[in-house]
């Protein structure tokens, strides 16, 4: 009897990479790959790249050093090891590839993903195969579908692809250039997708794409619907007791999307809404397309229609001619929204992007002290944030065992973590929790008996 064969797929970056890694290993278990955590067993390995974080191609060329040795080893032993490169590198970066890292059998843009099969069979005929195209074929229609039991083993929350791409050119950015144009999925397809999602057990559902709320998928009617009509539709299916979406640009928060927060509980009242700068000087220079008014307005239109609404955002500090005047805009516009959370870096060029050609870029010292000023604020807010949720009640979705014995973890409305005491048979359920502690990195609780249907009870910003 032949071994089955292993597969490793290792994800670098967003949720969307993620997605795709998922995707990839249902495209390859008909051809009798099982997916492996262990490298050292794999006889396909797939590194899902990332392009926006600095230093991303370097990071995947000294792990391609890494795998190689293990390639030559697995040779000496008789055994093939197939190398594959997928996602925003691989897209950006194409032959050059090859070139560094002659070990490299396939390298495979995010809209090939669906042809895997074909290419890694053309990758033993052949020798090293690139395929970074955009093709005219509808990759979702070909892309195969989880099993149960893969998505039963993923857990119970659960990403959706709903858009790709983006079409506002950000002067920092490379994913038009590496996604493409914006394209959305049909809501049938979404919704089908969706409904296996939870005959198999997956409670929460987070839509993802890089520009989620320009969506503007085909309905059943043939109108393009917006993404608020499509959290209307998907938080309607049995089984989903909540809804996420993420990324959101501030260019396309239309009435439809703020009504679905007034609107649907399944939502989560925790938005991820990227500002990068609070100058306006700055944003224009990014090509944002959007004022720091105009963001904050976005903000509080939510609030207004969703008071337990909190945000979450990401901030490049140090972006080409940023002044200590546009820093401290962007200080100011901290302090305005009070962020939950959220991420932020160092300005760094990206190659064939406009800003990495812009002429006054800002001393790397002048950006680590900007970066960790604002990192305390960030931290400063967080903390506050958190401290404002010890003693109240919020509703729980158990994800996973925890640390310590008897003890399991869940998410927040937030995406706190949240740990209690409580056994595993409650991994999968949504309960109240009263937060009696706040941690470093995550609150504890204590299990609370409600009523069936009791409302959890959320934060007032
Ligand atoms: S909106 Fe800007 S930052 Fe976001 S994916 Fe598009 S170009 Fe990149």
């Amino acid at each position: 009897m032949t071994r089955p064969r292993k597969l490793y797929v290792k994800s670098f970056g967003c949720q969307m990479n993620v997605y795709d890694s998922h995707r990839m290993a249902d495209m390859l278990a008909p051809e009798g790959f099982a997916e492996t955590a262990r490298l050292e067993d794999a006889d396909l390995v797939i590194l899902n790249t990332c392009h926006i974080r600095e230093k991303a191609a370097d990071k995947v060329y000294s792990e391609l050093g890494r795998i190689r040795a293990l390639k030559a080893a697995a040779a000496r032993h008789g055994r093939r090891l197939t190398i594959a490169v997928a996602g925003c590198v691989a897209q950006a970066e194409g032959q050059e590839i090859i070139r560094r890292a002659p070990a490299v059998d396939l390298v495979v843009g995010p809209q090939s993903y669906h042809r895997l099969p074909e290419l890694l069979a053309r990758t033993e005929r052949e020798g090293a195969v690139v395929d970074t195209e955009f093709p005219v074929e509808d990759k979702f229609d070909i892309l195969r579908a989880p099993s149960r039991e893969a998505i039963r083993a993923r857990g119970v929350c659960a990403f959706v692809t709903v858009q790709e791409g983006c079409d506002k050119f950000c002067t920092f950015c490379v994913v038009p250039y590496t996604r493409g144009a914006e394209v959305s999925r049909p809501v049938m397809k979404i919704v089908a997708e969706v409904e296996r999602l939870a005959d198999a057990g997956v409670r929460e559902i987070t839509l993802i794409g890089q520009n989620v709320n320009a969506y503007h998928g085909e309905g059943p009617d043939g109108m393009p619907w917006t993404l608020g009509r499509l959290l209307e539709r998907v938080a309607d299916l049995p089984g989903i007791a909540r809804l996420r979406y993420t990324t959101s640009h501030p260019c396309d928060m239309d009435a439809s999307l703020i009504a679905a927060h007034r609107d649907l509980p399944s939502l989560m009242p925790y938005l991820h809404l990227p500002v990068q700068s609070g100058s306006d000087r700055i944003l224009e220079r990014m090509n944002r397309r959007h004022s720091r008014a105009h963001y904050l307005e976005g903000v509080a239109r939510m609030r207004a229609a969703q008071a337990s609404m909190a945000f979450s955002s990401d901030f490049i500090v140090g972006f080409p001619g940023e002044s200590e005047d546009d820093f401290r805009a962007t200080l100011s516009l901290i302090d305005e929204v009070g962020y939950a959370s959220a991420f932020s870096f160092k300005y760094s060029p990206r190659p064939g992007t406009p800003a990495a050609d812009m002429q006054d870029q800002v001393p790397e010292a002048v950006k680590s002290e900007r970066l960790y000023r604002l990192q305390a604020a960030i931290d400063r807010h967080q903390a506050a944030f958190n401290a404002r949720c010890l003693g109240r009640t919020f509703d729980v979705l158990f994800d996973k065992p925890g640390r310590h014995p008897g003890q399991i973890v869940g998410r927040s409305p937030y995406l706190q973590p949240v740990q209690v005491m409580a056994p595993t048979t409650m991994i999968g359920e949504i309960a109240a929790v009263t937060i009696t502690e706040i941690g470093a990195n995550s609150l504890f609780g204590e299990l609370v008996q409600t009523a069936a249907g009791a409302e959890p009870m959320l934060m007032e910003a």
